[in-house]
């Protein structure tokens, strides 16, 4: 059965060439530093993000566990996005097993945090507070892609308050095909960044960080006490590997097919949708109350999977091709007629 699922880029499955690759990798033990395919895939993400060093692990959770426990001590505090996925979807893990406090604040409608805030935010050294000594992006945040001015205002303030900045960065290869600049000079404004292959690159596990070699050191140690040592991981790093080399560029399309399916639910007038000139590859649509229970059933009969709710993310990938789109648009203009 062939779904058109929009739920999310992470359920994009590996194709014939890709499989073709994990089952030729050549493997060895990855806790002895002795799985060639998984070097590989860490030396090229740390060139492709302008690093020196870099890290596979299960899952851009962990990956950004790592980062918090990596930059931050006991009794430390980082600031982050209230609705960031470091903070608000990683079941507290920071906190949990770092004792790191987490400092959130509200982000703006563009994913960008007022750094005047952030400023207020950060706590003088006094035995009384926290040490904050982390700042916490997502690029992109909601599919919006930051601005690279606005970076390197966070850098500067980061570099005044003494602060390293950790970048979510599960998509930033859709921000850098987004804004036309090397993911290595987004990354640029970070001390470490974290990366999905996951998601739109269509691997099926797995992220990576990568950062000065120093830290991925103290990232390495963690991520074994956290039971993420992997054995012949070859076998899945060789999917991240073709996924960096094959998939990046087509996220163009991706973005060029959520903005047809913004314009086409546009023209639907019970819909209120949401799409921004920075917007990669989502669409946030509020559907009519009366709808908001029953489209994702109506939908579900035609093979087309979306969320459930009232405002509902919409998410374009390498298993959806422009043909999907346009279903999608002509069942919604019938169930909306
Ligand atoms: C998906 C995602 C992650 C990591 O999620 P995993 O499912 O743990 O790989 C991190 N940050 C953002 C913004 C994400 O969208």
């Amino acid at each position: 059965m062939h779904y058109i699922d929009f739920r999310s880029d992470t359920v994009t499955k590996p194709g014939k060439a890709m499989r073709e690759a994990m089952a030729g990798a050549e493997v060895g033990d990855d806790v002895y530093g002795e799985d060639p395919t998984v070097n590989r895939l860490e030396e090229y993400a740390a060139a492709l993000l302008g690093k020196e060093a870099a890290l596979y692990a299960s899952s851009g959770t962990q990956t950004n566990l790592l980062a918090l426990l990596s930059h931050c001590q006991r009794g430390d505090e980082y600031i982050v996005g209230q609705l960031a996925h470091t903070y608000k979807y990683e079941a507290g893990g920071g906190a949990v097993l770092g004792s790191i406090q987490p400092q959130p604040l509200d982000l703006e409608a563009d994913g960008t945090f007022d750094l005047e805030k952030v400023e207020r935010a950060v706590k003088p050294d006094d035995y009384h507070f926290a040490r904050t000594r982390l700042l916490c992006l997502e690029n992109t945040h909601n599919g919006m892609a930051l601005p690279l001015e606005y970076l390197s205002r966070a850098q500067a303030l980061a570099k005044k308050q003494g602060l390293k900045i950790h970048l979510d960065g599960a998509r930033i290869f859709n921000a850098a095909v987004k804004t036309g600049v090397d993911a290595a000079d987004i990354a640029g404004f970070a001390d470490s960044v974290s990366v999905c292959l996951s998601k739109g690159l269509g691997a099926p596990v797995g992220s990576v960080l990568c950062a000065d070699s120093r830290t991925i050191n103290a990232a390495r140690r963690w991520r074994k006490m956290l039971g993420g040592g992997m054995r012949q991981a070859g076998i899945i790093a060789a999917a991240g590997i073709f996924a960096l080399e094959h998939n990046r560029e087509r996220l163009q399309q991706d973005h060029d097919n959520a903005r047809v399916l913004a314009e086409g639910l546009s023209s639907i007038e019970t819909l209120t949708v949401d799409y921004v000139p920075a917007q990669t590859n989502m669409v946030f649509v509020t559907l009519p109350p009366e709808a908001a229970d029953s489209l994702q059933s109506s939908l579900a009969k035609d093979n087309v999977l979306i969320p459930a709710g009232r405002r509902i993310r919409l998410v374009t990938h390498l298993d959806i091709d422009r043909d999907g789109v346009e279903r999608m648009i002509g069942l919604m203009r019938t169930f909306f007629s």
